[in-house]
């Protein structure tokens, strides 16, 4: 697959690549093609390939350009959620195979690997992707994927791509990187010898929080096809509208990265400083243990940190409650700050004694830190931290 205009930087790619303006009358955006057949000059004869829009849609296919641009890839394939991108490619997979992952990936990606392909005889081993030793030592023969996050949530921990991808390699794997949380712009994993890249594009690259998208983007055109064949036969595919909002919003997505890594940078510093925060969890501290991985193998740190309160979970939820910029909700990678209590929400169904193993104290609270104004996330949080340490001495004293 030729990408149009797959020229230029980052910066300029996001907003060109894949899109050009319409021949007829020059609209600058692609149209929305809200059209679920075309027209054939013949029987059996497509044109331009065009026969149904489950398997080909032009507004979607510029997007699949897009992606493909930005990751440094020879082709994207966009579905209908982050989800439904993770399920077209474990249907490459047969019984008897097998994936080595890290143990601490979003939730409904670990539920999909236990919940639904486990019951079709294909194995997982959950692994901490930080250590490559586990890694290699976690390798059978029947081993097809090394699927892992980088950074992870809500603990932020990094996984070494490149030495991923050679034990996936030697292996016979394939390394698989969910790269949402760093995105391109932040982190390209196929240049770092990552084979297939997952995207949840209802984070960062959609960027507003109104729509739900995935992709998968690859550079072996082997791979496309085998992908390309479940998008279609399952269906998920991504549908006309949704399409242009993630293309809408990519334009943005350099400008806004770089705000969101500014804002959650200060936020960390600052929280930091602060006697009622046990630690500070953000990859651009020098106190983040993998702090000179995330240097090399990311052009910025990203917009997520987590923090943990001495109060514990009363203090956690208490600060949630206190905070008036940061909205209490899931999801992540918008505009506008998100505030949430992994224990009480995003990670509740896991098991209390497997949460305090992986290290996710029931205090953490984890920011997406969006890209209002710094000094009005500053005074929120400082807000919330006194409301927080508040409801605390009244109950000490109480
Ligand atoms: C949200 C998310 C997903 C799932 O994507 P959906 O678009 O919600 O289906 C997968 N991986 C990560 C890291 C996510 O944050």
């Amino acid at each position: 697959m030729r990408i149009r205009n797959d020229h230029g930087r980052f910066e300029t790619r996001a907003i060109h690549a894949g899109q050009e303006s319409d021949p007829r009358n020059g609209a600058v955006m692609p149209p929305v093609y809200l059209t679920t057949t075309y027209e054939q000059d013949a029987p059996a004869e497509p044109r331009e390939g065009y026969e149904y829009s489950r398997t080909t849609n032009p507004t979607r296919l510029c997007l699949e350009e897009n992606v493909a641009s930005l990751e440094g890839g020879g082709w994207g394939l966009c579905f209908s959620s982050g989800m439904a991108a993770t399920n077209a490619l474990l249907d490459k997979l047969v019984p008897g195979d097998h994936v080595v992952c890290g143990n601490d990936l979003y939730g409904g990606t670990y539920r999909i690997f236990r919940s639904v392909f486990e019951r079709y005889g294909i194995g997982f081993t959950p692994v901490d992707a930080a250590d490559p030793d586990s890694l290699r030592a976690a390798m059978e023969e029947r081993t097809r994927f090394v699927f892992v996050e980088s950074p992870t949530n809500p603990l932020l921990h990094l996984c070494d791509i490149a030495t991923m991808a050679e034990i996936a390699h030697a292996g016979g794997a394939l390394a698989v990187v969910d790269n949402t949380f760093a995105t391109p712009y932040l982190q390209r994993p196929l240049e770092l010898g990552a084979d297939v890249v997952v995207h949840s594009m209802s984070k960062y690259l959609g960027g507003h929080s109104d729509v739900i998208a995935g992709a998968l983007v690859g550079k072996d055109e082997a791979l496309r096809e085998e992908f390309a064949f479940f998008q279609n036969s399952v269906g998920g595919c991504l549908e006309a509208l949704s399409s242009f909002l993630v293309l809408r919003g990519i334009k943005t997505l350099p400008v806004r990265m770089d705000r969101h890594c500014a804002n959650a940078r200060a936020v960390a510093e600052f929280l930091e400083a602060q006697p009622a925060v046990e630690r500070v969890i953000y990859p651009g501290l020098a106190s983040h243990p993998q702090h000179e991985l995330a240097a090399r193998q990311m052009s910025d740190f990203g917009g997520m940190l987590s923090f943990e309160l001495t109060g514990g979970i009363e203090a956690a939820n208490a600060f949630a409650m206190a905070t008036r910029v940061f909205t209490l909700a899931e999801s992540l990678g918008g505009v506008e700050s998100l505030v949430e209590v992994p224990t009480s929400m995003t990670h509740a169904a896991i098991p209390a004694a497997e949460r305090h193993a992986a290290g996710l104290a029931d205090g953490l609270v984890r920011l997406s830190v969006g890209i209002e104004h710094v000094d009005d996330l500053l005074e929120d949080v400082t807000r919330a931290l006194a409301s927080a340490d508040g409801r605390r001495s009244a109950q000490e004293a109480g």
